[in-house]
């Protein structure tokens, strides 16, 4: 058996691993590189192998640095399943069509750029289109059923914990042609026990081949509650100086976490009485699939569902979901206090821009940052509390209180990384830490070796081919 680290390979981003057995191939996850715009399409654009020898994809779950580069693969040729759970392949089809958009979008701003320049126009890596036509080989599977890919090699999906439908991916290989029976282990993204909405991650016994991811692997999370607390405090405080509340926020996963925790503050009455706008398409398309999949929700949640007064933990009197441009832009004449969650969840693109761009000088005024900014984003910025920031191209003054909330991470940390691998009855004969930058990696890799006595334990270079 050979496998080989085509991204997520001593970096967080890119996730795709591609596995060679008994003359077939399986990819684990093929996601877009996310990074700086020229690299990012250079790296996205062609495969380090054949797209259209790939017999099938393995999903581990539908975020875009795992799922995004799909539609490329099918457009080069893939003609394979792409196995995930239902609720990843419904995700799918809602953020594959909007990544379609967006490339389309980045690719006509370059070419005004590079047609300044006199330079010759570039293609999307993918379009809309693309990513509609790849989503005919999606086949969605249940949690825990063991799904035969072809003879000899069957996967089984466990709950990761870390996003709606996400899985941990386990790969059963039979013995043939001189390889060994032997399972392999793949976490995807693992997330962290007793988050609201999400079950725990799954625990699992057995793994002769362990890939593990390592986003956090030299980080401790604060905990969720104080951080649900904080979020009540930040909104009542702004309420009554009479300011807005802007919460930039990935459109899936942490835009319904907020929601749900609103409304819950909402019926026990903990919120002022004042409106709370989601402004995302994506987002107000994602809840919907949200809504369709309560089956994965944990047990918390499901008996919160069956007591809430309108059975809907994504709706509430004073939330209003908003997709339509128009109705977008009314929010800025807006002078009353009122909270707007809105994408991107680092402040990069979409409308919350100019949410912030209209609310940033005004002191009575609150961002409420919810999630990590990546370095050189405006998001960082504001957290950084940079007194002047560029917003299309302007300069405005940050006077807004500025607020950060680190708890609501739905990665593993350092010791949740270590719980869920000291499950296994045996130390994995061998593991690749992956997913994480090289000083996580490094950090969890050793804290592996030490602490679990885990023997074998390696951090694979990008495209790096191990025989095993
Ligand atoms: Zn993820
Ligand atoms: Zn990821």
């Amino acid at each position: 058996m050979q496998i080989s680290f085509h991204g997520a390979a001593q970096t967080v981003t890119g996730s795709q691993h591609l596995i060679r057995v008994g003359g077939k191939s399986l990819l684990l996850d093929c996601g877009l590189y996310q990074g700086k715009r020229d690299e990012a399409r250079i790296r996205n654009r062609d495969f380090a192998f054949d797209a259209s020898g790939v017999d099938a994809v393995v999903l581990s779950h539908a975020h875009i640095d795992h799922s995004g580069n799909i539609p490329n693969l099918v457009k080069q040729g893939f003609r394979g399943k792409i196995i995930c759970t239902t609720a990843t392949a419904d995700l799918c089809g809602a953020m594959l069509l909007d990544s379609g958009h967006i490339q389309e979008e980045d690719v006509e701003y370059v070419n005004r750029q590079r047609r300044k320049h006199g330079e010759r126009p570039v293609l999307p890596i993918y379009t809309r289109k693309d990513a509609a036509e790849a989503l005919q080989y999606f086949e969605g599977i249940e949690y825990e059923r063991r799904y035969p890919l072809w003879p000899g090699v069957t996967c089984t999906l466990y709950d990761a914990g870390h996003m709606l439908g996400s899985a941990i991916v386990g790969l059963d290989f039979s013995s043939g042609k001189g390889d060994p029976a032997r399972r392999l282990v793949f976490t995807g993204d693992l997330g962290r026990p007793h988050v609201p909405l999400l079950c725990d991650p799954t625990l699992l016994e057995t793994a002769d081949i362990l890939l593990i991811e390592s986003t956090y692997g030299s980080r401790t999370h604060p905990p969720i509650e104080g951080s649900a607390e904080a979020l009540k405090e930040t909104i009542r405080r702004t309420s009554k100086r009479g300011g807005k509340v802007i919460i930039p926020a990935f459109a899936v996963e942490r835009t319904q976490l907020l929601v749900y925790l609103l409304n819950k503050l909402y019926n026990q009455g903990e919120l002022p009485d004042i409106p709370i706008y989601v402004d995302s398409p994506l987002a107000v398309n994602v809840t919907d699939i949200f809504r369709r999949h309560t089956a994965y929700f944990d047990a918390g949640t499901q008996d919160y569902l069956r007591g809430d007064p309108d059975r809907d933990i994504f709706g509430f009197k004073r939330l209003k979901y908003i997709r339509d441009v128009e109705q977008s832009k009314q929010l800025h004449s807006l002078q009353s206090p009122c909270v707007i969650i809105s994408a991107s969840g680092m402040a990069e693109a979409g409308r919350v821009q100019h949410h912030l761009k209209n609310n940033i000088e005004d002191h009575r005024n609150t961002v409420l940052i919810v999630g990590w900014q990546a370095p050189n984003t405006l998001g960082r910025r504001l957290v950084e509390r940079t007194p002047m920031v560029r917003i299309f191209g302007m300069e405005y003054h940050l006077e807004a209180e500025v607020v950060t909330l680190n708890g609501f991470s739905n990665h593993a940390d350092q010791p949740g990384l270590l719980s869920w691998a000291q499950a296994f009855k045996q130390p994995p004969a061998r593991t690749f830490v992956v997913h994480g930058d090289p000083e996580a990696a490094q950090e969890l890799a050793t804290r592996l070796r030490h602490d679990l006595g885990f023997q074998e334990v390696m951090i694979p270079a990008l495209h790096q081919t191990v025989e095993i």
